[in-house]
């Protein structure tokens, strides 16, 4: 009952749009981790690449060997490989991202010598202090990736605020720490390609492509600014039905803990989803608004695990009506910084209940 409908068009003009930024010549890097950020990768992926979309990543190693398993050969970059999943990722012709010297030491113990050489990525830390090798581990690694087995496919970094004002300190800064980087490794052997950019990084920094752009959150229709989300559109709508409407006489509550308490004669929906679908507690108490036949209403009380109820005393509705929690025309950006969040936190957290049904 409770559908993320995936609409085509809009990964579509995502794509189109987040493409068309870029200067001739750099790599699209479409990212489809934490299952398509909640869209279904594997079908995320087919359309992608009916679009000529050619080089996936994810974050973990499972992701990558599920893509596999469901007989995706494009390369699958894994942002962040476990140390001990290095034989899984040789097997699935995974591209593991190289972050540290453990890292370094794993991928060559399972890598055997082979033609042609194994591509890994090499990741660098150059303030987010996440994930990377230090600056100061730059010598090493440049001298280390020379080995025969090993292809550098890219060196890359991760920006901690492209979508903050300009100028940015934070970002200057890590621009600042990747220039070195990247004039070393631009006297490789095998010159690898260079990337910063994330879907913000693409809308604010465009001197900044240089070989490659990484986008996650724009091709499902978020930007992280309104007036960049505003060339986007959102390809996941979620959309549920009524179960159940209850007529409560004021000084009735609804919901566990006494949520919330009727104060005049009110007319309260159940909607069949709730926190195992991804509804977190923070929208309760009209944190969350939905919409009934194109009219707004509040979520009443505490989420529960698999429903939630909202007010429609002065909505006309029925049981078996549909509900819409979010599409074009009310974005989920707008109801997640009500409650607080962000789409990322909400697309990545719809459960397994909620059916993927593409339009
Ligand atoms: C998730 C991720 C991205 C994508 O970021 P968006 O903001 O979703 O475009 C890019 N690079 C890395 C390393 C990531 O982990």
């Amino acid at each position: 009952m409770t559908q993320l409908e995936i609409h085509r068009e809009a990964l579509t003009h995502n794509v189109t749009t987040l493409t068309s930024k870029l200067a001739p010549g750099v790599r699209f890097i479409a990212v489809v981790k934490a299952n398509a950020y909640g869209h279904g990768a594997v079908a995320c992926i087919q359309h992608l690449q009916s679009l000529g979309v050619k080089y996936f990543a994810v974050a973990y190693t499972d992701e990558g060997i599920a893509l596999r398993q469901a007989g995706v050969q494009d390369p699958i970059m894994v942002f962040y490989p476990e140390p001990h999943r290095f034989a899984d990722i040789v097997t699935h012709q995974l591209s593991p991202a190289i972050y540290s010297k453990q890292t370094w030491d794993n991928v060559l113990e399972h890598i055997a010598p082979q033609t042609p050489p194994f591509p890994i990525h090499l990741k660098f830390n150059t303030g987010l202090n996440r994930i990377g090798f230090s600056p100061s581990e730059l010598e090493w690694i440049f001298s280390e990736s020379q080995h025969k087995n090993v292809r550098v496919v890219s060196v890359y970094s991760h920006l901690g605020g492209t979508e903050e004002a300009q100028p940015d300190a934070q970002v200057a800064q890590q621009l600042t720490v990747f220039e070195p980087i990247l004039q070393r490794f631009k006297q490789h052997p095998h010159r690898p390609w260079f990337h910063l950019l994330n879907t913000s990084g693409v809308f604010h920094y465009p001197n900044h492509q240089l070989d490659a752009v990484r986008c996650g959150i724009g091709l499902y229709g978020y930007a992280n600014a309104p007036a960049w989300d505003a060339q986007l559109q959102p390809v996941g709508h979620l959309t549920t039905s009524i179960v159940q409407i209850h007529h409560l006489q004021p000084g009735e509550y609804v919901g566990y803990n006494k949520g919330w308490q009727a104060t005049t004669e009110s007319r309260i929906a159940t909607l069949p989803l709730g926190h195992a679908d991804g509804i977190q507690r923070g929208f309760g108490h009209a944190k969350l608004q939905v919409w009934v036949q194109g009219q707004p209403a509040a979520v009443v009380g505490n989420i529960c695990m698999d429903m939630l109820m909202i007010d429609v005393t002065h909505v006309a509705c029925s049981p078996g009506d549909s509900v819409v929690l979010f599409n074009a025309s009310h974005p989920l950006s707008e109801w997640a910084a009500a409650a607080g969040t962000i789409p990322y936190e909400v697309l990545a957290g719809l459960g397994p209940r909620v059916s993927r049904v593409w339009r």
